[in-house]
């Protein structure tokens, strides 16, 4: 019997005249009798198919515009990378034991990152070899759990496109786990940390730390008035959840945070790189200097700055103010203290590890309540599968239609 034959079986058991399908779908069955109340059934059936698989279809369009995949490495180095980094993408699925040549720059990032020893010095220059050797395996292992991506030891796709995001200049070694942070370390690698030796500003509370402008190291694109207001919302952020205030003062020299925006080499150790790359860095408490780089391309409005490699400035200041605060990286992908920010990416909420985190160290403002936080959270994972589930449901329910038209003919 041939698939004709079986789809007339097919159609023969769900409707009343199979001799119709018989003639449409399987050419084996001429002589089937066609009488015109069967080509009338048969013309509607199949406008309703149509019908209905035009609204499927347009289901499918809407939802892969809604999501479309993570662009590949290519793709993100033409838009989202500075040069060093945009070099990297040769050694996507590069293998254990390769020799590629600039590999060692590689290796130099994640020197730079926490993440490799130097074997080599040459008059004080740390130097790497080529090669994909196990130590560099051990290190991109741990990398792939501080940032929160599947360890596989491989500079598979997911990988090689985090290490070339933009990201904080700040270290992710060096961490001091809090002990909430070892207790969940036994479960997950996610969570949140400290800088070394667990430093915060430790005046009596409550604390009011001041801050202030470079007046020297601005941007000529953004008005004082919005990189304040950007500021302004950012420290708001983190005095809403700890017993810390934030003020404004003229006063650079004696204030206790001092924000700036920097070009390249600026004298502490730690060279901004032009476009993209390390878009900041803040020091830990109580040492209060924040510096920005100053060859970004910041936001205030990602609906007017149309610049492709535009950086969303209150985004980067929440998450060096962590830093001022006392938090270094964690690797829970949503936290203000993950390490890397997309270009044309607004994120300002705290997070329940970034609360947790931070709270651990000053403890919580009295009038700030967890659960409320837990609820924003959950609503906002319960939105991402209502998203998931949208399509499902609206498949269903066209299968259901689809059944009963037949049913009825
Ligand atoms: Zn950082
Ligand atoms: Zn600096």
């Amino acid at each position: 019997m041939g698939q004709g034959a079986l789809l007339c079986s097919t159609f023969q058991a769900i409707t009343i005249h199979p001799p119709i399908l018989i003639c449409f779908l399987c050419s084996k069955h001429p002589s089937s009798a066609v009488t015109t109340t069967h080509q009338t059934q048969m013309v509607r059936f199949f406008s309703y198919v149509t019908a209905i698989s035009f609204l499927f279809f347009l289901q499918l369009l809407s939802y892969s515009l809604a999501a479309r995949p993570a662009p590949t490495p290519s793709e993100m180095a033409t838009e989202t990378l500075n040069a060093t980094w945009h070099n990297f993408s040769k050694f996507l699925d590069a293998p254990r034991g390769s020799q590629l040549l600039g590999m060692s720059d590689l290796k130099l990032y994640f020197h730079r990152f926490g993440y490799l020893l130097p074997k080599r010095k040459i008059n004080t220059t740390v130097t790497f070899s080529d090669e994909f050797d196990e130590e560099f395996e051990s290190a991109v292992v741990e990398y792939q759990k501080r940032l929160g991506l599947e360890t596989t030891g491989k500079l598979d796709k997911d990988t090689m496109e985090t290490i070339m995001a933009p990201r904080c200049g700040m270290s992710d070694a060096a961490v001091h786990p809090s002990p909430a942070g070892l207790t969940k370390q036994l479960h997950t690698t996610q969570h949140f940390s400290y800088f070394y030796g667990k430093p915060r500003w430790t005046r009596p509370s409550p604390i009011n730390l001041s801050y202030a402008f470079s007046p020297d190291h601005t941007l000529d694109y953004l008005t004082s008035k919005q990189v304040k207001a950007a500021f302004a919302a950012a420290f708001a952020r983190w005095a809403a959840v700890i017993p810390v205030s934030f003020h404004p003062t003229e006063d650079y020299r004696s204030a206790d945070v001092t924000i700036g925006f920097f070009k390249g080499d600026h004298g502490d150790g730690e060279p901004f790189d032009g476009v993209l790359g390390v878009l900041g860095h803040a020091f830990s408490p109580e040492n209060g200097r924040f510096h920005l780089d100053a060859s970004e391309r910041w936001a205030v409005d990602l609906s007017e700055e149309k610049s492709k490699v535009a950086v969303d400035l209150e985004s980067v200041a929440t998450h060096e103010i962590g830093h001022v605060l006392g938090l270094a990286h964690s690797s829970v992908k949503e936290a203000i203290m993950y390490p890397s920010l997309k270009p044309r990416t607004k994120k300002v909420d705290l997070r329940i590890d970034d609360v947790e985190g931070v709270q651990a160290l000053y403890g919580s403002n009295p009038n700030f309540k967890l659960s409320s936080l837990y609820e924003s959270d959950m609503y906002s994972n319960g939105t991402r599968t209502t998203t998931l589930t949208y399509l499902n449901r609206h498949f269903l329910l066209l299968l259901m239609m689809l059944l009963l038209i037949v049913i009825r003919q």
